[in-house]
């Protein structure tokens, strides 16, 4: 699709698209297949410092812009949906929660090795009992008399939690609620932190998911993200604005696979004497998933184009989020149902479009959640 794009941001798209389709892309099936880490992807994202894309300049980054992130993603999530979430979380949610939230002393700690890769982040904020309801999470952040906190709590599905050399961690400080919410920067490798794998997911399959266990960890008061008590569920209401752009760059990336998988497979495949996708019904999945496709990318490049202009983009975010994610779901889905019984196997990638898809209506807020926000914007009234 024609977009205007600056030379820089073409650049990028091109840079990115070809590095995909060389590394990212051809082992993604059976590394879903046998549950193996993209090891060789994340090495190439380090060598090319695609990993630190969007981390300003002065600290080492790439210094790309909403838009070039957003395309960087969008790559990403057609080659691969695991490749993609462990950097639409390690740049989007942790980074950025960095460049936004921290100190400037926070801010040379953490990003220039964020920006090389040398460090991962990963996102603590979802609890065993406290998904959709992150403001009740019960973690718990004791100050000390000398200023140091001591952390305990559990976090249950965090993306790059054995991986990551860093986790915002988001504990209780205070009363009940939101209020009572901060958010730490806690070294992975701290004393009483235990990561465990979580396996046997529907999708997903080759990216890293833990449970993350915290038994009296200690850490200084440098590690409370901006110096300040009580903002950590601002901290992670900005940074999923951020997640729900980037989700809406990936599963419109994840959706324009699925339609060029199902194009080309239906070209090739011949029953009744001619190719499947010379009949009306095929076409007709194969132009509702076109228009599906582009109205993701519309919607998604609408909140780049927000947040390049300094303007509020939390609902463009969440309208993004969640049409891209159902839209990603459906694309997928289209593609198996075109593969017939072959879409049932995996020998082709079209059941792990499907599989992978899947979790993106759930996590970074549900799809429910999304309705809520967005009827909450038209109606002034909250139903949370
Ligand atoms: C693969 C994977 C990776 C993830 N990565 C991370 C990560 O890196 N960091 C992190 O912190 N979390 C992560 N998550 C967690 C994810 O964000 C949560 O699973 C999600 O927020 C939903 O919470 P829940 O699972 O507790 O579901 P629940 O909140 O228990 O929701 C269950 C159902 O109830 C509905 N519901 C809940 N409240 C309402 C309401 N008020 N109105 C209407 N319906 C409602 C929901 O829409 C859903 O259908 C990940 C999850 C998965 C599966």
């Amino acid at each position: 699709m024609d977009m205007s794009l600056s030379p820089d941001q073409e650049d990028v798209r091109k840079a990115v698209r070809a590095w995909v389709d060389d590394v990212v892309a051809p082992p993604a099936l059976e590394n879903d297949r046998k549950e193996r880490f993209p090891q060789e992807a994340l090495d190439g994202l380090r060598e090319t410092g695609f990993i630190g894309l969007s981390i300003p300049e002065q600290y080492g980054g790439g210094g790309g812009d909403p838009m070039s992130y957003v395309l960087f993603i969008e790559e990403l999530g057609r080659g691969d949906a695991n490749v993609r979430s462990i950097v639409s979380v390690h740049l989007g949610l942790v980074a950025g929660s960095i460049e936004r939230w921290g100190t400037e002393a926070q801010k040379q700690q953490w990003l220039p090795s964020m920006a090389t890769g040398a460090v991962l982040g990963c996102f603590g904020l979802t609890e065993p009992d406290y998904g959709s309801n992150p403001a009740d999470l019960q973690a718990s952040a004791v100050k000390q008399s000398d200023g140091s906190y001591v952390l305990n709590g559990s976090k249950i599905f965090i993306t790059n939690g054995t991986i990551a050399g860093v986790t915002l961690f988001m504990a209780r400080t205070g009363g009940p609620g939101a209020r009572g919410v901060s958010a730490f920067l806690v070294p992975n490798a701290c004393p009483g932190f235990e990561a465990r794998p979580i396996h046997g997911k529907l999708g997903l399959r080759s990216c890293d998911t833990a449970e993350l266990v915290l038994r009296d960890v200690r850490v200084g008061p440098e590690a409370l993200l901006g110096g300040q008590e009580g903002t950590g569920i601002r901290v992670a209401l900005t940074a999923l604005n951020d997640g729900r752009m980037s989700l809406g760059a990936s599963c419109t990336g994840l959706a324009q696979a699925a339609l060029d998988t199902m194009v080309s497979y239906t070209k090739e495949r011949h029953q009744f004497g001619k190719p499947v996708a010379a009949h009306q019904l095929v076409q007709a999945l194969i132009a509702d998933t076109a228009v599906e496709v582009d109205c993701a990318r519309l919607l998604t490049y609408r909140v780049a184009d927000l947040k390049t202009r300094g303007e509020d983009y939390a609902l463009a975010a969440s309208k993004a989020k969640y049409y891209a994610s159902e839209a990603s779901v459906r694309a997928a889905n289209a593609c198996v149902q075109a593969h017939g019984g072959y879409g049932y196997i995996d020998e082709y990638a079209a059941g792990k479009y499907l599989r992978d898809a899947r979790v993106t209506t759930l996590y970074e807020g549900t799809s429910q959640i999304q309705q809520l926000i967005i009827g909450r914007a038209l109606t002034g009234l909250s139903a949370f």
